[in-house]
């Protein structure tokens, strides 16, 4: 803001320097930081039906005084003063509690105005506060802001002292937004807002006061970022691969199946990407089994045609091992080189794909996070993906990165990732989405039943395997314990051997296998020969067995939303009808809509955004790890249709040339700069 409100909170009149102390305890030093501390809800002191009104709910009610007033005493300097008001057609009782010198204040007939907690079952009202005569005539405001305080600090004083500010100083609000804007989206000016959110007039009042602060916020943090993104592609110079598009054709065409309109959607930006001369930084999301491995295929591919190496990382070695098999068997007639490089890679086989990368001989080199260690090293990589994007560390990533002198990077990850999120936390990235699954794809059924029902899901089970089908089981999760997992699924394993003996063979899978052993109960299971495959949730991601229709999930209730979408993407991947059956007792309601959902969809970019919601955007992440920024008034997830919009515009002014000159935009620009993020500081 300007000047004036960046003067400290004690030039304001009323305020001295105790004061002053209380607000610092809040982080409030200047008269911009206390006009801009904002209540964190309103009461509600609309005229309210009580019939309508909840047991314990906050209301206001008008009437009429009916009865003297009844005082009594009770311990030892308690008392309770009792007084009948009719309520339109409610006869109630109001309660003040030790307030007995309200007794000589009220009278009968009185017209009375009372807020407090409504008790249904006794029609009384515990009175917070009251006023005679009228809502009309009282003080009382329609919408009651409430602050959040701390230390010795009221409510009633910061009230006090935002008062203050406000009639002292609100006439140097000066307005932020673009003019054009302000008209196009009709919103409030800022001093308007400003006024409208700590004393609302009505509903309106305050629901635009609050849309225009909304805006303004998403406005500047999606100005950072996308000043971030322009600074990171004009700083940060990178690869120009200039591929071969014909090429490139040969190979999509020897394809065992046509590209989707969404698969070739997204290889179009991303082609677009690493052919400019700026470095590549998009995020790549699409659904289990969408097609994602083809896409990253198609574009290695693409670098490979220009001389350059490239790099496929992954979370599993499972997965890895999966991918440069299916990998090897699309580029065997294209003569291309691929390997593959895990924690459980030979030493010697080590050193030669190490000597491979670094004379150039592999092409592509599909691995886990052994692909970032110190000693591997390449002689031209231009292109690095990293599948299941959120399982790798941010550090991770960059030390790939850096691999490269300035390789094009893709993030591809099935987290159908909330677009309100993946704007804000990837606001500094490009994403493409494939919205579109392959044809032919029956959806997979879902049904939730209570642990009692194991006996009925184990006979299903059976039918399924006498088709000649498998079926995964995936064991219960148990915070933070690989241990307890593991035997969890010892466990399980041993009760189906059990029940399936003599009949089907059991496999077991968990994390702490060793490769070799990993390999070959995975193998097995993929051959046949092991039918029913008992796992912890190692196999979450990208492992691909088409013949197994059926996946039983215990204690389901335990896994995210998101969690449970992925380890049921490891069913329905061939053209058999298949199922999910989550065997949960969830005790929350919560927990229970959780569950209905995942019988309910199989759209994963729906259930993440019910999972938003259910959940809160700290949970949808993790805590801490999340980079989601702090909004003083917005909410992301309530918020989103304005943070799209913001979006929108930001990205429009910083391409805009006279954002960057007009006086116009000055506050915003000097706010960009301010924020560091120009100077390729990082944004917190
Ligand atoms: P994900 O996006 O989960 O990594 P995959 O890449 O593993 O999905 O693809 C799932 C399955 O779909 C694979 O068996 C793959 O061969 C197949 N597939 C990919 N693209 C298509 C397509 N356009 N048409 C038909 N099948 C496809
Ligand atoms: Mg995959």
């Amino acid at each position: 803001m300007n000047n004036v409100l960046n003067q400290p909170v004690s030039v304001i009149r009323g305020i001295g320097p105790e004061s002053e102390q209380l607000l610092a305890e809040l982080k409030i030093f200047t008269i911009h930081d206390l006009l801009m501390y904002f209540p964190y809800r309103y009461n509600d002191n609309r005229i309210r039906n009580l019939a309508e009104v909840e047991h314990e709910e906050r209301v206001t009610v008008e009437g009429i005084v009916i009865s003297e007033p009844l005082l009594t005493y009770y311990g030892r300097k308690k008392s309770r003063l009792m007084i009948r008001v009719m309520v339109g057609e409610y006869a109630i009782t109001a309660t003040f509690f030790n307030q007995a010198y309200v007794k000589s204040k009220i009278n009968i007939n009185d017209q009375i105005t009372i807020t407090g907690k409504w008790n249904r079952h006794r029609q009384q009202i515990t009175v917070h506060s009251y006023t005679l005569g009228s809502l009309e005539n009282s003080k009382i405001t329609d919408f009651e802001p409430v602050y959040s305080v701390k230390g010795d600090l009221t409510v009633k004083g910061i009230k006090r002292f935002i008062l203050l500010a406000y009639n002292q100083f609100s006439q140097y609000i000066h307005e932020t937004l673009p003019r054009d804007y302000i008209k196009r989206y009709r919103l409030y000016s800022l001093k308007e807002a400003i006024r409208a959110l700590h004393y609302p007039q009505n509903t309106n009042d305050l629901k635009q006061g609050r849309r225009r602060i909304v805006y303004e916020e998403f406005l500047l943090f999606q100005l950072k970022m996308q000043a971030l993104r322009k600074f990171e592609r004009e700083h940060q110079k990178g690869t120009t691969i200039d591929y071969d598009n014909n090429l490139l054709k040969k190979f999509i065409a020897s394809l065992p199946y046509p590209l989707t309109n969404a698969q070739k959607r997204v290889i179009a930006e991303i082609l677009k990407d690493i052919k400019s001369p700026y470095r590549m930084n998009r995020l790549l999301q699409g659904d289990v089994g969408s097609g994602k491995t083809v896409v990253a295929a198609i574009c290695l591919y693409a670098a490979v045609t220009a001389g350059y190496q490239g790099a496929l990382m992954v979370p599993t070695e499972i997965l890895a091992e999966q991918h440069a098999e299916s990998f090897q068997a699309m580029f065997e007639s294209f003569n291309i080189n691929v390997q593959l490089l895990t924690g459980s890679t030979k030493k010697k086989e080590r050193q030669e794909i190490l000597a491979g990368l670094l004379d150039g001989t592999i092409s592509i080199i599909i691995g886990t996070h052994a692909l970032i260690q110190e000693d591997v090293n390449f002689k031209n990589l231009g292109l690095v993906i990293t599948d299941e994007q959120h399982r790798f560390g941010v550090e991770q990533r960059r030390v790939l990165r850096e691999k490269g002198e300035y390789p094009n990077t893709l993030f591809m990850t099935a987290t159908p990732i909330p677009r309100t999120l993946a704007i804000t936390v990837f606001g500094e990235m490009d994403v493409s989405i494939i919205d579109e699954m392959p044809k032919g794809r029956k959806p997979i059924l879902t049904h939730w039943a209570k642990p009692k029902m194991l006996d009925r899901v184990l006979a299903m089970m059976e039918k399924e395997l006498n088709l000649g089908r498998q079926a995964y089981v995936i064991c219960p999760l148990i915070e933070e314990s690989d241990k307890l997992d593991v035997q969890n699924a010892i466990d399980v394993y041993a009760q189906l051997v059990h029940y399936f003996q003599g009949r089907f063979q059991v496999g077991l899978m968990h994390g702490r296998l060793n490769g070799e052993e990993k390999e070959l109960v995975m193998r097995q299971f993929s051959e046949n020969k092991i039918r029913i495959l008992v796992a912890t949730t190692v196999v979450e991601v990208g492992v691909n067995v088409p013949n197994a229709t059926m996946m039983v999930i215990y204690d389901a209730e335990r896994f995210g939303l998101a969690q449970l979408h992925q380890l049921r993407g490891r069913v329905g991947r061939g053209d058999q009808q298949s199922y999910c059956i989550l065997l949960a007792d969830p005790k929350s309601e919560v927990g229970k809509e959780r569950m209905k959902i995942m019988t309910e969809t199989t759209d994963g970019f729906k259930l993440s955004e019910r999972d938003l919601e259910l959940r809160g955007p700290g949970d949808f992440f993790g805590k801490k790890q999340s980079g989601l920024p702090e909004f003083k008034v917005a909410d992301m997830v309530h918020d989103f249709r304005a943070l799209e919009t913001a979006r929108q515009d930001a990205t429009y002014l910083i391409e805009s040339s006279s954002f960057w000159k007009e006086q116009e935009f000055a506050f915003l620009r000097k706010y960009i700069q301010e924020s560091g993020v120009m100077n390729g500081e990082k944004l917190d």
